[in-house]
């Protein structure tokens, strides 16, 4: 019943898509209606990408400039429905993996043959735990 629920919500959100970018705007904010009404129904979760396509307080399908108003406040994305003026905040994401890595990269290589090799235990000659032998120069 779950799986069914998620798959008529999936549904309900391609159609109100549709009919928001051609159809009729008022038939896609009754689909999201149904498709909210099921996710209580059943006590499914909408997927996050479909929380993000609606106004929580009519159940407006939101499409950009005619239902919605988005501005950016101080490192927010404030989004404002035109319908019943309920606004919404979320934080700016600021993915920033360039500093992560360069501070990973910016670690000294450790010179370490002779302390790995010195460690090693001498009867197990298999090889398998030495994977650090990046030879250098
Ligand atoms: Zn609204």
């Amino acid at each position: 019943m779950v799986r069914i629920a998620r798959e008529r919500i999936a549904t309900l959100f391609a159609l109100a898509e549709r009919e928001a970018a051609t159809g009729q705007p008022e038939l896609a904010d009754r689909y999201v209606g149904l498709a909210r009404r099921v996710g209580t129904r059943y006590n499914v979760r909408l997927l996050p990408e479909f929380r993000e396509l609606y106004c929580r307080g009519c159940s407006a399908f939101w499409v950009e400039g005619r239902t919605v108003r988005t501005r950016l406040r101080s490192g927010r994305r404030v989004r404002t429905c035109l319908r019943c003026g309920r606004t919404r905040r979320s934080p700016t994401r600021e993915a920033r993996p360039a500093v992560a890595s360069a501070v990973e990269s910016d670690r000294p290589s450790v010179p370490r043959d002779d302390v790995v090799l010195a460690e090693l235990p001498t009867e197990d000659e298999s090889g398998d735990e030495v994977e650090d032998e990046t030879e250098e120069g």
